[in-house]
């Protein structure tokens, strides 16, 4: 059985103070990490703050990082930084970082192996754009994303990996993807897996869906046999919105 995973990415949004009102407001009401990891991924000013208040059942996750762990990278924030802080998990990868900050299949990779090196767990972006599920690359872009992003891991870090898939064209445009376009891609995403790792391991990834979530189509997108969790943008910033995404089974 797969633990599902809720995680919300505020991308570049609040202020230090609505920071805090978020984090005094859901931390007591998250659900159990028996039943779904929560998680809430903001930006890196805010993680230390987050981390301090989280309480028993959120975790803090960073949006971005370097995969080097020190050095002449003015700007950047280094994989041991995130840990040293109580960070737990780490998006790369996200379209946005792709399309606007030069992020590669090849850097995602090195972002990956940094990741596990330093205990953090990934939370791996692949997905198509608009033109590309219309020419039916749909496939061969998450393939090629997906294949690229483990190269080189070792079994068991593969099966620990979280993959978020998130088609450009619903994320933040308010067009979710229907629940089964979700589960026909993020099913196709589990058998590329399968091809190069085998059914156990194909079977133990969790693979969120992404691109307009919300607390009205939760419950249809979770009900579906591949979607694992789901990445949220927009309707994670609401401490009640937030609530009602990771308590969903409630
Ligand atoms: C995202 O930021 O990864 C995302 C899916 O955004 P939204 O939920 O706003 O579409």
């Amino acid at each position: 059985m797969r633990k599902p995973i809720i995680a919300g990415n505020w991308k570049m949004n609040k202020t230090r103070d609505e920071a805090l009102q978020f984090i005094y407001a859901v931390k007591d009401h998250v659900a159990s990490t028996d039943v779904v990891e929560s998680v809430v991924c903001a930006p890196f000013p805010y993680l230390r703050c987050l981390v301090k208040r989280q309480g028993a059942f959120l975790r803090v996750g960073a949006q971005n990082m370097h995969f080097k762990s020190a050095g002449a990278y003015t700007g950047e924030v280094a994989p041991e930084m995130l840990t040293s802080i109580g960070v737990s998990y780490v998006v790369l990868g996200h379209s946005e970082r792709r399309e606007m900050f030069n992020e590669t299949d090849e850097t995602v990779n090195k972002k990956v192996h940094a990741a596990f090196e330093n205990g953090l767990t990934p939370i791996i972006c692949v997905g198509e754009s608009l033109e590309q599920r219309e020419t039916g690359a749909t496939n061969a872009v998450v393939d090629t994303q997906t294949v690229a992003a483990l190269e080189g891991l070792t079994v068991e870090q593969v099966k620990r990996v979280v993959i978020a898939y998130e088609p450009i064209w619903a994320i933040g445009t308010g067009r979710t993807a229907t629940a089964e376009q979700a589960n026909e891609t993020i099913g196709y995403i589990r058998s590329v897996i399968e091809r190069a790792y085998g059914r156990e391991v194909a079977e133990a990834v969790r693979i969120q869906y992404g691109g307009s979530v919300n607390p009205s189509n939760i419950k249809e997108l979770m009900a579906q046999e591949h979607i694992d969790g789901a990445l949220v943008g927009g309707a994670s910033l609401d401490p009640k919105s937030f609530l009602s995404l990771v308590n969903y089974q409630g």
